[in-house]
């Protein structure tokens, strides 16, 4: 991942083009700055990460919402044409067959806005991680 050392966003390509505009305080500020045609998607992708980690604390963190509980156990952000969620490296490895359908790379994982997101299984893996940090 690639953080742009003006705004602080992290991006996924080195020097990916966007709004070098001040970083998101919280999760509300950084939903109300995206697309209207995507929020809907982010907001239902929050709604059941809080749902599945109702014991986190939610905050921006790499310029993205942020689940946390003694560290930072899943990230979503909205990219151009795909939701990025980013639970690390081993959740991805734990669910590669579920998720052989969609592009992933260390610690990302692209779900399409185009197709329908798969909220049971982003739930499924926030839980995976929740459990991997120990209690
Ligand atoms: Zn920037």
């Amino acid at each position: 991942m690639w953080k742009c050392p003006v705004c602080g966003r992290t991006f996924q390509k080195v020097n990916q083009q966007h709004y070098c505009g001040r970083m998101p305080a919280t999760v509300d500020e950084y939903l109300s700055e995206q697309p209207d045609k995507i929020r809907p998607i982010l907001e239902q992708t929050r709604r059941i990460l809080r749902e599945a980690l109702p014991d986190c604390t939610e905050k921006i963190s790499w310029g993205m919402p942020t689940y946390w509980k003694k560290r930072n156990l899943i990230h979503f952000a909205a990219q151009k044409n795909h939701l990025g969620i980013y639970p690390g490296p081993e959740a991805i490895e734990a669910f590669r067959e579920r998720l052989q359908d969609y592009r992933t790379s260390k610690g990302a994982i692209q779900f399409p806005y185009n197709r329908e997101i798969p909220y049971e299984l982003i739930a499924e893996i926030a839980k995976w991680a929740y459990e991997q940090a120990g209690e």
